[in-house]
């Protein structure tokens, strides 16, 4: 009985550990956000829209590239998703930055540094919030509205449609969020109906600037950011688009879409030795040129391999695959020291 209650228990925690993502706490109960949002809708906004998209998101990253993967890695690049771990990606990532930023038993300032970096853009903090309002209410039908780093180290208001947010490769103005309004009706319909005005009025008055104001100085030393700013060479992102769907279907043993697609991979490695690098500093320019140069060589290898040997293993293909990969990333090493 004793054994038979430990199996049960270990074989609970597995379940549970093989859950990629989970639903995170709130700060405070559901009551606690009266009056400024309802206790119902605070209720079914977190336990049941929220962990839906959880619940959904943990269903469709299970057995696909995105598996184990950190959520910033997937929204980087989820152009390269499903239209499902999209939706329901940004739909966690969203709603998880929404709670951590509401404090209704408080208030709060910006600190010194953001509201400096606020002054520097918007002149003001009021014209930061008629900014973040107007984005608010001008966003058709479901989004959210933002306040960003962007991808040169400063503020910026932007909004974005259904669950989408400016980390993701498939928006224009991106950058990390650090404060983000969801104008959903699902987070104010039952209270304010159809007037996102006073709901808007709402939120910003309970507002956490202090972790605003932490959030903006992650924001500024985070890697994501990088990331972002290295999708600003189309080629390498064409070329990653192509090495991934290889290199990670022949790392679970299926060797199919490197036969079907080794010579595209031939061609972007090409497009990419031969596009403009987007990297200033002359020494790492350099760098960079080289080990390009071995990528493309890497990848003729590969492709004359393939095409030549009737009967080729697949041992010296994952081999050959490994080497372009790990070329791939001395770029995006070099990239990132810019
Ligand atoms: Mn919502």
């Amino acid at each position: 009985m004793k054994y038979a209650i430990v199996i049960l228990f270990s074989s609970i925690q597995l379940v549970l550990s093989a859950q990629q993502f989970t639903l995170p706490n709130l700060k405070f109960t559901y009551a606690e956000y009266e009056p400024f949002i309802d206790m119902k809708t605070m209720e079914i906004h977190h336990s049941k829209h929220h962990q839906t998209y959880v619940t959904n998101l943990n269903k469709a990253v299970a057995g696909s590239p995105f598996e184990n993967k950190p959520l910033s890695k997937v929204l980087l690049n989820v152009s390269n998703a499903s239209d499902v771990i999209r939706n329901n990606a940004g739909g966690h990532y969203n709603h998880t930055l929404f709670w951590e930023i509401l404090t209704p038993k408080t208030s709060s300032q910006p600190s010194e540094l953001l509201l400096k970096s606020i002054e520097e853009t918007f002149g003001k903090l009021d014209s930061l919030k008629t900014k973040m309002h107007q984005a608010c209410m001008s966003r058709f039908g479901s989004g959210w509205a933002w306040l960003i780093v962007n991808e040169e180290g400063k503020l910026q208001v932007t909004s974005t449609g259904n669950q989408d947010n400016p980390i993701m490769d498939v928006t224009t103005e991106r950058g990390i969020p650090i404060l983000g309004i969801d104008v959903w009706e699902h987070a104010y319909y039952l209270k304010h109906q159809n007037k996102r005005n006073d709901y808007i009025y709402a939120i910003w008055s309970i507002l956490d600037w202090g972790v605003i104001s932490q959030k903006y100085e992650d924001a500024l030393k985070d890697p994501v950011l990088v990331s972002i700013k290295s999708d600003n060479w189309p080629e390498l992102k064409a070329f990653h688009k192509v090495m991934s769907n290889t290199f990670h279907a022949a790392e679970k043993k299926d060797f199919k879409p490197i036969f079907d697609r080794n010579q595209e991979l031939m061609i972007k490695a090409f497009l990419l030795k031969n596009s403009e690098i987007p990297v200033l500093a002359l020494e790492e320019r350099l760098l960079i040129m080289k080990s390009l140069e071995k990528l493309a060589k890497q990848t003729i290898e590969l492709n004359s391999f393939i095409s030549a040997n009737k009967k080729v293993t697949n041992g010296v293909i994952m081999k050959k695959l490994t080497a372009i990969h790990a070329s791939f990333h001395e770029v995006m090493g070099l990239c990132k020291d810019e």
